[in-house]
């Protein structure tokens, strides 16, 4: 209402032809977020993430709500990277360290130890993976799991790998998934896992990605993929054949 006023009012100077009416003045500061982009934000733009899916929270990128990019993370070169077409960042975990993952839970997460091992032999018992986590209980370790608390409606979130290493933090957000069934606590555990060795959301597209890299030989959409998102507590639990399939392609 005040704005129209303003409007009316500045027609009217106009009228009077007296040229201080300034376009500039009623524009709010410019609401690019170019000042804000980096190299980790233009990564992530171009592994085709909207940049309306990107939120700033300070030391790290968080998009679709589940998958941080920390700010000081260690960006890909594109170069030499395969543009293949289940879905994948292009950055994958070297084989050495694909072979041998280890998964830390912190004293946070002990209480969910049962989960955090049903989805880590999902994941071993894919055939034809070299693909191996590996529970320990102390450091060294690749990827440590901790319950943080995200907010409503977010299970957990994953990180993807760089350098040839694993994502390196899963966080649970553990009593918001508490009355969840055990299958879709561990879901939870195995979909953010799937990050953490660089599987995107299959549903990438369905959820308002431009684009991702499909895994060679296993293209399109999967109602059946652990590795959908914005299922929250109501995704598939148990890996689908076409996930088995893409990672064994991928590792
Ligand atoms: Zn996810």
């Amino acid at each position: 209402m005040i704005k129209n006023l303003k409007n009316i009012a500045c027609i009217a100077l106009v009228a009077l032809a007296i040229s201080s009416c300034s376009k500039t003045k009623d524009a709010p500061a410019a609401q690019e977020p170019a000042a804000k982009k980096d190299k980790v934000f233009n990564y992530i733009t171009s592994l085709g993430f909207p940049s309306s899916s990107i939120v700033d929270l300070g030391t790290e990128y968080m998009v679709e709500g589940d998958i941080s990019f920390p700010k000081d993370m260690e960006v890909p070169t594109t170069d030499g990277s395969p543009k293949l077409e289940q879905y994948y960042t292009g950055t994958l975990v070297s084989p050495a360290n694909a072979a041998a993952i280890r998964v830390f839970a912190d004293a946070t997460m002990t209480s969910m130890n049962a989960e955090i091992a049903s989805a880590v032999a999902q994941w071993n018992g894919v055939a034809g993976s070299a693909l191996r986590f590996r529970i320990v209980t102390s450091a060294p370790y690749d990827i440590r799991i901790t319950d943080v608390n995200l907010g409503n409606g977010v299970c957990g979130s994953g990180t993807f790998p760089s350098g040839g290493l694993a994502g390196n933090l899963i966080r649970i957000n553990k009593a918001y998934i508490a009355p969840n069934s055990f299958a879709q606590r561990a879901r939870t555990i195995c979909h953010e896992l799937g990050h953490n060795i660089s599987f995107r959301h299959t549903n990438w597209a369905a959820i308002g990605e431009s684009s991702a890299i499909n895994v060679p030989g296993v293209p399109g959409t999967d109602a059946a993929s652990l590795m959908n998102g914005g299922q929250c507590g109501s995704g598939a639990t148990v890996l689908s054949a076409k996930d088995k399939a893409a990672v064994a392609a991928l590792y």
